[in-house]
């Protein structure tokens, strides 16, 4: 990284520490998820910085990619477990983070599949994912194998009686680019390659007391382009342009669409984009057998000797 790309990875990472503690703050029983997302996004801009994607805000056993639709009457109640996962750039340079919070008075009892869920036992998913991401951390150095990074979280997580999610991973960032290809494991892998000086590195582990595995929901918020496509339909193909040249290869919400101007027939258009692979869609995600989990992340630089860590 030179100078000048590490001052904006810390631009974005300063803006999305602070739009975090803001929404860890602002966040209540009774308000709507949609309010919690216009805040988040529009704190991001406040402070010179775009949305890297749709924040997320999953709740439960939903363990990630929900985003509000538009209109969405969702509401936060007492004793949910929610995690919000924000992402920042600045001229596509990328911030990534997330936090778990227990909505209201959280003393009750709670049901999600089979379990019941007490403030003390959300408080312990909550600090395991905490207590793991910074095991991840301080073992984040050039040098070190990606399945090493695995392994220490997977071993503190079932110290403390759980599970990590096996199949939700970390990943390394580039400009413009939240998913550069490299995978930071929850668990122990055979996965032999080293971390470099100046990777840049989105670390999260996800903490659960169900069988640590998720699963696709049919429900799709948030899309990404992947490629051009010979598209029939005039609006998919305006609706196209329009992503691309407001959301390059970052992944945005359908939501946003709504605001832009000169798109018509967005639901058909979007359709259109997906059947035919122009875009991706994400699929919400969750726990296999409805467990609740909890989330933290951290965005670092690796260093010869350790990493910065510019989200905290
Ligand atoms: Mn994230
Ligand atoms: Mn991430």
């Amino acid at each position: 990284c030179s100078d000048v790309m590490i001052e904006m990875y810390q631009k974005a990472g300063q803006i999305v520490k602070d739009v975090r503690e803001l929404a860890v703050s602002e966040v209540h029983e009774g308000m709507k998820v949609l309010s919690l997302v216009n805040l988040i996004e529009s704190e991001i801009m406040k402070r010179g910085g775009f949305p890297a994607f749709p924040c997320n805000i999953s709740i439960n056993e939903v363990t990630a990619h929900y985003t509000s639709p538009a209109g969405d009457e969702t509401i936060l109640k007492d004793g949910d477990l929610v995690k919000i996962d924000l992402g920042a750039h600045v001229d596509g340079f990328i911030a990534d983070s997330a936090t778990s919070v227990i909505i209201g008075s959280g003393d009750g009892h709670y049901q999600s599949g089979d379990k019941v869920y007490t403030l003390e036992k959300q408080t312990k998913l909550i600090e395991t994912a905490n207590q793991a991401l910074e095991v991840a951390i301080s073992n984040v150095r050039a040098g070190v194998e990606v399945g090493k990074i695995g392994e220490a979280v997977e071993e503190y997580v079932k110290s403390q009686g759980f599970l990590p999610v096996a199949n939700l991973t970390g990943h390394s960032m580039d400009q413009w680019i939240l998913h550069s290809g490299l995978s930071i494991p929850n668990v122990k892998e055979q996965n032999h390659h080293q971390l470099e000086e100046g990777d840049i590195l989105a670390i999260e582990p996800f903490v659960t007391d169900g069988i640590g595995v998720v699963g696709d929901m049919k429900d799709t918020f948030i899309f990404r382009f992947l490629r051009d496509r010979p598209l029939r339909l005039a609006p998919a193909r305006k609706l196209l342009e329009v992503i691309k040249l407001k959301y390059a290869n970052l992944p945005f919400a359908q939501r946003w669409l709504n605001e832009e101007p000169g798109i018509r027939q967005l639901k058909p258009a979007m359709r259109q984009l997906i059947s035919s692979r122009a875009i991706y869609p994400y699929h919400v995600l969750r726990e296999k057998s409805g467990a609740r989990v909890a989330q933290a992340e951290h965005t670092v630089i690796v260093e010869s000797d350790g990493c910065r860590v510019i989200t905290q």
